[in-house]
This record gives C-alpha cells, structure tokens and sequence, in this order.
C-alpha cells in the first residue's frame, strides 16, 4: 500500500490562493502555484510541478470554487490529484486563532465555527481561509485537513506584554488583546536559527527580525514566543510597506475629528498608504534603497525611519529577554537587504552585537552567519519558509492522531 506522505498546503487570501504540495520524506515539492486576482478582471493560475515547466493559464476565476477546483485539475494533470494515495492532509494557513487555537488543528464543524466567530477580530483574512477550508473540504470530505495559525506560536506571550493598558472590561468584552501575527515564520525561523548555531531550540534566545511588506519583530526564549510586535491586528509595531506600525493612538481621533476623515478612510491610510509607501511613495526596499544611493531625501528619510524603529524593537527585545544569544533577519528584506541589516545592528558592538561587512554582502538562499566570530550574539540571515512549517506542524499532526 502506498504510504501518505505528502501534505497539501493551502494558503487562501481575499483574491488569491497560493499552493505547494510537499513530500515529507524527502522535503521534496512536487508541485507549488498560485492562482491570482479571483473575482477580479484578468485571472491567472501559475503552476509548476517539480522537474518540469511552469504553466500558465490566464481565464477568469469568478470565486475561491473556480480557483481551488482549477488546482485540483492542475494537480491531477500531473497525476497527483486531491485523490492521490500520497495525500495524507491538507495544512491551511489561518490568520486568526485568537486564545482557543494555541497548536495544529483538525479541522472540524465545532473548529470552523469557531474560525468564523473570530471573523471580527481578523475582517481581512480569516473569511477567505474559511472559503478555502470549505472548499477543500467539499473537494475531499475523508481527507484531514489541518488547520495552522498565524497566532498560535504568539500565545504563550505572557499577559502582562500582551495586554494593552486599557479597561479590562472592555478589553475582554471585544476580545481586544496583543495576539501577534506571522507565527509560524517567527517559529520556523527561530528554530532553524538554533539549527545553524549546532544549538537545542531550548537553549537559545533569539529576536527574529521577519522584514517582508508586512513586518514584525517577535523574543523567542528557549524555543517560547514571550513578545512579537504585531497586535490586536498586523498593523501595530515595525514600520512597513504600506502600514505605519507603531502610531500615537491620538493620531486616529485627530485626523477624524479634525482632519474630517471617515475611519474607513484612516483604516485604508494606516494600512495601505502609510509605512514606506506614505514617506517616499515606494514601498519596494529595491527601489527605496537604489533611490537613497541617488541621493533621494525622502527615500532616505523612509529608510531612516524603517531602520530606527526596527533598532527600538531590537534594543527592547534584548532588554526583554535579558539575555540574547542570535539576532535573525528574514523574509524578503531580512533576506535580501545587506544595507537595511547593516544600518540595524551598526554600533551595537557594546551589546555583543557585530556584523561583518563581507559576510552580510554575501548573497544566497542558505541559512548562514553575517557576524564575526568575535561577536558575542550571532547574527543570521535565516530564509523562513512558512509552507514548510505548516506542512510539518499537520503531518506531525495527522501521524500522532
Ligand atoms: P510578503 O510579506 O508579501 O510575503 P516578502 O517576504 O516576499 O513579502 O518581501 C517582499 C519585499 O521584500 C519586497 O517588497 C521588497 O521590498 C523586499 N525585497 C525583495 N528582494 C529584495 C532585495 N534584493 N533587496 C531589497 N529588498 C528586497
């Protein structure tokens, strides 16, 4: 008999659905694709299976139905089909496992349920992995289907940092509390960073630094999430592509009584026109940092203000953990940006902090150290990889249970 080793993961957003299928014996990826702008004008489905060319197929994908149905065929074409005997799960990506969803969770009506109640705490994400899910399960009733959460690695942050300083009442009542987002990045990362120090997870303290358009920081203690810098939404924290991060909360009443805007309008301007995009009009770091080598003020100054804010949150994790064994960078800007890594640990030699120039200019796709061997914290560029880590977390799952 075939044995099921390979694990689907689904990661559904509002208009797209991105796929890898991987093979748990051999990390292997037989296929991984996306499908793009559903419901929208000009759809596209990208698929490439392993060894073979990437295909393309641009037609219209009314709804999430369309799109998934449209992968299952993908798949089948290349004979690993929903049906497969390989198939041993589906891992979704969900945003939002408010304080209920601490692990991996098999999917069932009492969990979907529970998924949609916390629809308002994550207007944005969780109804699209619900669609997902839903759809899934239709396509493959018998097939577990695990659900991993962005919120989960986040919840054994003590009460005390993840509290805002508001009534209690209040704050229970609408469920308004610091979950953090980008979990299992911060997860994936902070072991792999163990990994490449020959270390236990247990052992080591880490800040993970996971820098893509949406950014957060998060202080890992042997292997235990005890502070990230996203909140109650992924919007509080770090300065990012498009969100303004940290902001007096008084900005808020100012500009609606005030400026006159809606909260919808300041909704839209914090998270989609603010961070990089608000202080230069670019929110890609390629282009902020090609811009500030020209002398571009306010690309410069964006780049500024991204670096500052990220160096308050590496001072205040350090003061956090007490003590601080590796610092490390990922995602697109955390993996790809030497001048951003160099600009936020330069002068830290006095924390035990220390990057080598030549070492940090060194591009690859590898874990590895960008500091000396004299630096007393080791700092990592550590390429995350969440499909992974969902795959890992639902097979676990699916083998113990
Ligand atoms: P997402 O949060 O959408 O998953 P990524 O982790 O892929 O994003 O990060 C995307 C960002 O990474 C881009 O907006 C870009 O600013 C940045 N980036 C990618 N490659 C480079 C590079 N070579 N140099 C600087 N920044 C880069």
């Amino acid at each position: 008999m075939t044995e099921a080793t390979r694990i689907l993961v689904l990661n559904a957003g509002s208009s797209s659905v991105k796929y890898q299928l991987i093979d748990m014996v051999d990390g292997s990826r037989p296929a991984v694709g996306l499908v793009e702008r559903i419901g929208e004008r000009g759809g596209r489905l990208l698929h490439t299976p392993a060894g073979g060319e990437r295909r393309e197929s641009v037609r219209a994908f009314p709804d999430h139905w369309a799109a998934l149905q449209a992968v299952a065929q993908e798949l089948a074409a290349d004979g690993l089909g929903l049906d497969s005997p390989e198939l041993a799960a589906i891992g979704h990506r969900v945003v939002h496992g408010g304080m209920r969803f601490t692990a991996p969770t098999r999917i069932t009506d009492e969990v979907l349920t529970e998924i949609r109640r916390l629809v308002p705490v994550a207007p944005l994400h969780n109804p699209a992995n619900i669609i997902g899910i839903e759809v899934a399960r239709a396509l493959r009733p018998d097939l577990p289907q695990i659900a991993v959460f962005d919120t989960a690695f986040h919840t054994t942050i003590p009460e005390h940092a993840a509290r805002y300083a508001i009534d209690t009442a209040v704050a229970d009542e609408h469920r308004v509390r610091r979950y953090g987002f980008h979990g299992t990045s911060h997860q994936y990362v902070a072991r792999a960073t163990a990994r490449l120090l020959g270390r236990a997870p247990e052992e080591v303290n880490v800040i993970v630094l996971h820098l893509g358009n949406g950014a957060s920081a998060s202080a890992v203690a042997g292997g235990v999430c005890v502070e990230t810098s996203m909140g109650l939404t992924p919007l509080e924290g770090l300065v990012m592509g498009t969100r303004s991060g940290d902001i007096d909360p008084g900005v808020i009443f100012h500009l609606h009584r005030v400026g006159g805007l809606s909260i919808d309008e300041i909704d839209d301007l914090l998270n989609r026109r603010s961070g990089l995009l608000g202080l230069c009009g670019d929110n890609d770091m390629r282009e902020i940092i090609r811009r500030t080598e020209a002398g571009d003020q306010a690309a410069e100054l964006a780049f500024r203000a991204y670096v500052h804010r990220l160096r308050k949150y590496l001072g205040g994790y350090y003061a956090v953990l007490g003590h601080l064994d590796a610092v490390a960078f990922t995602a697109g800007v955390g993996e790809n940006a030497a001048p951003v890594r160099a600009a936020a640990t330069a002068g830290l030699e006095e924390l035990g902090i220390a990057v080598d120039p030549e070492l940090n200019s060194v591009r690859s796709g590898e874990p590895r150290l960008i500091s000396p061997a004299y630096s007393r914290v080791a700092v990592a560029v550590v390429p995350t990889d969440e499909e992974l880590e969902i795959a890992q977390q639902a097979y676990a799952l699916v083998r113990t249970s």
